[in-house]
């Protein structure tokens, strides 16, 4: 049973033993390790919907991330080089596809590893 105000949530066993090494590393619980990285995507995710709601990301690729921006109706990909972010759709490092990607949990991690 979950302690109070707290809820216990199902994940495949695939997932559990990937996370379980993972926490490991960092030598924190199963449960903290999640709660904090679910917390912290959930506030990325929220920030950048408010940020940039046309924006919605599709995947990563190779070195790109694909991005789709429901404004222009376009898939746009930025893609890292030489720990620098690049928008081939505006040729620029500092464009709001750019700045979406920098608010990206997933990539800060990639930046920094
Ligand atoms: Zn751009």
């Amino acid at each position: 049973m979950p302690y109070k105000g707290y809820q216990s949530i199902t994940v495949s066993q695939q997932v559990y033993e990937r996370v379980k090494k993972k926490a490991e590393k960092e030598t924190k619980s199963v449960s903290s390790y999640v709660g904090e990285l679910l917390a912290c995507y959930m506030e990325a995710e929220e920030k950048l919907s408010r940020y940039a709601p046309f924006i919605e990301l599709f995947g990563f690729e190779g070195n790109s991330i694909i991005l789709r921006d429901h404004k222009i109706n376009r898939v746009v990909d930025v893609y890292l080089h030489e720990k620098q972010l690049y928008c081939a759709h505006d040729e620029s490092k500092d464009c709001m596809h750019v700045s979406f990607c920098f608010a990206l949990p997933q990539l800060r991690r990639v930046i920094r590893g």
